[in-house]
């Protein structure tokens, strides 16, 4: 007997090759078949009499078999003999040819006499109307591959769309056993099928309007389990405790009116709902989400200078040494009269403000005991061996440069005790890359966003071209103008693929060609992955202070760097970036006084590359693009999800507003009024597994 969780290997018609086959796909029940999902139906549901058949068409048609016969065929460019399986149809309107290509078998099963139903597209041959390689089945009542609404799923090697539908098509009355989690009452409300009928219509779907509701409940639940988890996330989170920081309102005030530059609106209304968070003694989580240049470093200080103030410790961690780097020297230069301890702690660097001298396990054992403010580093701050003395505010840059689990360990390790209490760090992420809202709403549903928007005023706009191959030397007499003038250029080289010997390649070759044909008179070097993190440092320094004039990069090296003087950017193989990442690139020019370009090479002359890259000239802000770069995208190439720690989504799309917002206030519902069942529960269990594989 079977049932839902038999082994798939029970289907009888599940051989050994194919068993292997399912395997691959993570096919190891009949449940895990049930929800192997079709992406798509042709619809064959119009049966038409053969009189009435029409060229360009799709339908079925059904009749007796009045002659089949195979022929083999001379097929001179590939020196193989064709087999061609001819066969003459009639019903009760009249006949028509159906031809098949190289599948001779079928008149094993296809005999004379018998009555088949035939689902294809109708075309001319010969100049007589024929169907040509029509799914095919004998004639019965409920037909499984003509005749109806046909499921057509993802092929992989060897797995055929009709092999999944032979073997579910039998068994689809088990589709019945699916216990449903959802409740009735969030059922009803948001006019949702049963989980039975929306696995038995997704496979095989009484017409197009059941499909689409199937398509809703399965969608739903992706979504549903994506939101329940996240707020219970957030309950739990909730129930922390943390150090409450009281807002310094004087301090904070004084410091404003001392720094060189007006803060944005953004930047206040940022800075305001941080302080708010802080002063509770529940953990603050929050993501200040603002386009490259925006000024969230200075608003990410502000907390830092109140907290340390108030007597506690902070820590920043960036991903790359070169950017914790340039934070530890801009907050030691902002926090100058502050008469607070900065320190710096990377895998190779170690600093403090102010001493002189230090090794690292001193300046570890400075900070365990207390004697450094604001702790700044990379990955380094998470090592197992790092403690804090009193820990109030963790804050990360470029959040999502780190995996999930990087991001939990600043917060989590780092437990610390306070009147016997013990509490866990405020919580403060920061990233450039803009994320449209649907897609926070599900990425970041357990966080509480601050948008920065608004750039700094006077903040030039850096004036973007597309450069086509035939335009390509008048870019490179204009950079040489730039150079002349004493401006610094970056080269970012475009991405090859996952490998980064290959990156390195492309850089060398890249740099070879510029110093030696195009600009040989200039100061030129290059940085890529494979580099020391000294030497990286080096090249970095170097190009900070003005000694190279050409920085030819790879695509993955840095993000967030602060080079005034460069005012010029070159991106490689633009076609090749997504729009929101070229913006990001971008985002490294244009920071100093001076007019800066963005020259974007391309080969690719297609009419889509063209509307995308132009559309980078075109948008206002990065949250317009990253929009935009969903929508042409998706967002899966967006971002990956895995990244974000979302499982792969079969049904649910993230830029589905409406059913995001639903299933949002259905998890809402389900935690208020107590209603997780243990289904829900084990459903939650496997969507944790599921985001922990990275
Ligand atoms: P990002 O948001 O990309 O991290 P940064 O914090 O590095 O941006 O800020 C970019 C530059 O803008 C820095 O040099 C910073 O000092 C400066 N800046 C920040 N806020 C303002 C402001 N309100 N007006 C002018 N310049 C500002
Ligand atoms: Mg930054």
């Amino acid at each position: 007997m079977l049932s839902l969780s038999s082994k798939i290997e029970d289907i009888s018609k599940v051989g050994p090759a194919y068993l292997k086959k399912l395997h691959k796909l993570n096919i190891k029940s009949v449940r895990d078949l049930f929800f192997h999902f079709p992406h798509r139906y042709e619809d064959f549901s119009q049966t038409v009499p053969i009189s009435q058949l029409k060229e360009g068409q799709k339908a079925t048609v059904q009749g007796e078999i009045v002659d089949i016969k195979n022929i083999r065929i001379p097929y001179q460019r590939i020196k193989r003999k064709l087999i061609l399986t001819e066969a003459l149809i009639k019903d009760d309107t009249g006949s028509i040819k159906v031809v098949w290509y190289n599948q001779p078998y079928l008149t094993q099963s296809l005999k004379k006499g018998r009555v088949i139903s035939l689902s294809g597209k109708l075309t001319f041959s010969k100049k007589t109307l024929c169907l040509s390689n029509p799914a095919y089945e004998l004639a019965k009542l409920d037909t499984v591959h003509t005749g109806r609404l046909v499921p057509v799923y993802h092929e992989t090697e060897g797995l055929s769309s009709r092999y999944i539908r032979y073997i579910i098509k039998p068994i689809t009355y088990l589709t019945d056993h699916f216990t449903d989690f959802l409740p009735d009452g969030i059922k009803k409300k948001f006019e949702l099928l049963n989980l039975s009928e929306a696995i038995k219509q997704i496979h095989f779907p009484e017409n197009l309007s059941f499909a689409q509701k199937a398509r809703q409940r399965l969608s739903f639940d992706e979504l549903f389990l994506i939101q329940l988890t996240t707020l219970l996330q957030k309950r739990r989170y909730n129930k922390e405790k943390s150090i409450s920081v009281e807002f310094n309102q004087k301090l904070i005030k004084s410091f404003v009116k001392s720094l060189p530059f007006k803060l944005t609106n953004d930047q206040r209304l940022a800075a305001w709902e941080i302080f708010q968070d802080m002063s509770k003694n529940q953990p603050m989580n929050r993501l200040m989400n603002g386009d490259v240049g925006s000024g969230k470093t200075i608003v990410a200080l502000m907390a830092a200078l109140e907290t340390a103030k108030a007597g506690y410790q902070v820590a920043l961690m960036a991903p790359t040494e070169i950017l914790a780097r340039q934070h530890y020297e801009s907050f030691v230069n902002f926090l100058k009269k502050q008469k607070l301890t900065v320190g710096l702690l990377t895998g190779t660097d170690k600093d403090i403000s102010s001493k002189e001298k230090i090794t690292k396990p001193q300046l570890k054992k400075e900070i365990l005991n207390g004697n450094v403010d604001i702790i700044i580093g990379t990955h380094a701050l998470i090592q197992e061996n790092m403690s804090f003395k009193n820990l109030a505010l963790a804050i990360i840059d470029e959040q999502h440069r780190f995996g999930v689990a990087q991001r939990a360990a600043l917060q989590k390790k780092i437990y610390n005790m306070e009147d016997g209490l013990p509490t866990i760090p405020h919580l403060l992420s920061m990233t450039a890359t803009p994320i449209p809202r649907t897609l926070a709403l599900t990425i970041y549903g357990d966080l509480d966003i601050s948008l920065i928007k608004e750039l700094p005023k006077g903040r030039q706009k850096i004036i973007t071209e597309l450069v086509t191959p035939d335009k390509r030397q008048e870019a490179y007499d204009f950079i040489t103008k730039q150079i002349k003038k004493k401006r610094q250029v970056f080269v970012i080289c475009p991405l090859i693929d996952e490998s980064e010997k290959l990156d390195v390649k492309s850089v060398s070759q890249e740099h070879e060609m510029l110093s030696k044909e195009i600009f040989p008179h200039f100061q030129t070097d290059m940085l890529h992955g494979k580099l020391k993190p000294k030497e990286k440092e080096k090249i970095m320094k170097d190009f900070k202070d003005g000694k190279t004039d050409i920085l030819v990069s790879t695509s993955v090296i840095e993000v967030g760097v602060d080079i005034p003087n460069a005012t010029v950017m070159i991106i490689e193989g633009a076609d090749r970036f997504g729009l929101s990442q070229l913006h990001q690139f971008r985002g490294r020019i244009g920071r100093g006084k001076h007019q800066s370009y963005c020259f974007l090479f391309t080969d690719s002359e297609t009419q889509k590359t063209d509307e995308r890259l132009k559309a980078i000239i075109k948008a206002k802000d990065g949250f317009e693009l990253a929009e935009k770069d969903l929508k042409l995208r998706g967002p899966g190439n967006f971002i990956g999800t895995r990244q974000w720690g979302l499982p792969d989504l079969a049904m649910a799309s993230l830029d589905d507003l409406e059913l995001i917002k639903k299933s949002r206030q259905a998890a809402n519902l389900v935690i208020e009024n107590e209603m997780i069942n243990p289904d829900m529960e084990k459903r939650i269990e496997n969507f944790h597994q599921d985001i922990h594989l990275e």
